[in-house]
């Protein structure tokens, strides 16, 4: 059965060499250096990166509240690029909610539809679906300030999602609420957008947030973007040192590399030869570096007495409960090295000397781009 909340049908949004020069076009940087991506309809796709990086004005780009200074914005097959923010069969959510403060939470969520002198038995009917389908309808007569944030926050999806929008848009949304919170809204906001099927854009700093929620990352670094991908891939499959290392943490091993072949290396480190996956943009010659996570390090006891080959010492361990974690000093480096469910484990202390090793199909050579540290 359809949802009473469904849009009709979701959009597809493209973006072709999307560009903003904020200021002078001449000697202004790129605040977004010319983009290319493709939401597909009913995806929730995710735009993360540090701050600064372009996310949001990428966003506000989609939304019409920045007008790009090159580029094209296709809405299913039109260009928008021209098109009002109010005009765009999309809806905003924003990190402040943006709720009239004098107005009830029926009147808040009745606005648009008012705005679109829709009927009054009609706005009724509508905002009265939207509080009962998001379980605001006991709240009904309340002033925002009488509401948690959390709640504040439904009121402005539902705002959003009464007028029926091709898509939708996030711009942080949950950076105002608290941790326990925060976590429950993810759940929350990424069923009702499984359960409408809405083409979902969100703007988040936040890597567990973007991992939790998205089919797609869009990894993004100084104006460019630099992956896009599922989180599995993304975390498994980085394409650049900056994507590994933003997404989860990662350990860098400088290694010898042996041979290169189409799908993955030879390479020598730790005091052995390894088969690793490699990224398909390395080839023989290139500067490379192995990423291994710290969940696919594997520590054994030993009887040696000297750091060398694969053998390292702990440095320090830290215990949390569901883990333990290791600073381990290797010839190759300091590796961070994490031990799910310790009590299944022989665990070590600050000073033991260690064989170290790791998941070979887990380590991913990648490229070392001349502008990454
Ligand atoms: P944050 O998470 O801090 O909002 P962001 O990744 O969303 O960062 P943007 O807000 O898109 O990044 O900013 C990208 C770049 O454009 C930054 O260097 C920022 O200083 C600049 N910028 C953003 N808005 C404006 C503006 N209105 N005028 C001038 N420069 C701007």
């Amino acid at each position: 059965a359809r949802d009473s909340l469904a849009t009709a049908t979701p959009g597809r949004v493209t973006l072709r060499d999307l560009r903003k020069i904020y200021g002078d076009d001449k000697t202004g940087t790129p605040a977004v250096k010319d983009i290319d991506l493709d939401i597909e309809p009913g995806e929730f796709i995710t735009l993360l990166g540090p701050s600064g990086c372009g996310k949001t004005t990428t966003l506000r780009m989609i939304a019409g509240f920045e007008t790009p200074t090159a580029g094209t914005i296709r809405l299913d097959d039109e260009v928008i690029n021209k098109v009002a923010p109010n005009k765009r069969p999309m809806a905003m959510v924003f990190q402040s909610y943006a709720l009239f403060p004098h107005m009830t939470v029926f009147d808040n969520v009745a606005y648009g539809l008012k705005l679109k002198k829709l009927p009054s038995a009609r706005v009724t009917e509508e905002v009265e679906t939207a509080l009962t389908s998001m379980n605001l309808g006991p709240y009904r007569d309340r002033a925002p300030h009488q509401m948690s944030g959390g709640q504040q926050q439904r009121v402005a999806l539902a705002r959003a999602l009464v007028m029926r929008p091709k898509v939708l848009l996030f711009d942080e949304p949950l950076s105002n609420l608290d941790a326990k919170l925060r976590v429950q809204m993810r759940g929350e906001i990424r069923r009702l957008q499984r359960r409408l099927g809405i083409t979902t854009i969100f703007v988040t700093h936040d890597q567990d947030e973007a991992m939790t929620m998205s089919d797609r990352i869009v990894v993004m670094n100084v104006g460019v973007i630099e992956q896009v991908d599922t989180p599995q891939e993304i975390y498994r499959h980085p394409a650049s040192v900056f994507v590994a290392d933003f997404i989860g943490r990662a350990n860098f091993l400088d290694v010898d590399v042996h041979e290169v072949r189409d799908d993955g290396a030879e390479v020598g480190v730790l005091g052995k030869r390894w088969s690793v996956g490699k990224h398909p943009a390395v080839a023989a010659g290139d500067v490379v570096t192995l990423m291994v996570r710290p969940e696919s390090v594997r520590l054994s006891a030993t009887d040696s007495r000297e750091v060398g080959g694969s053998v390292g010492r702990v440095l320090s361990s830290m215990f949390y409960g569901e883990a333990i974690e290791y600073d381990i000093e290797t010839e190759a480096g300091n590796l961070v090295v994490s031990v799910a469910d310790p009590h299944a484990h022989e665990t070590f202390t600050q000073g033991d000397f260690l064989d170290v090793g790791f998941e070979e199909g887990r380590a991913w050579l990648m490229p070392v781009a001349a502008d990454t540290p």
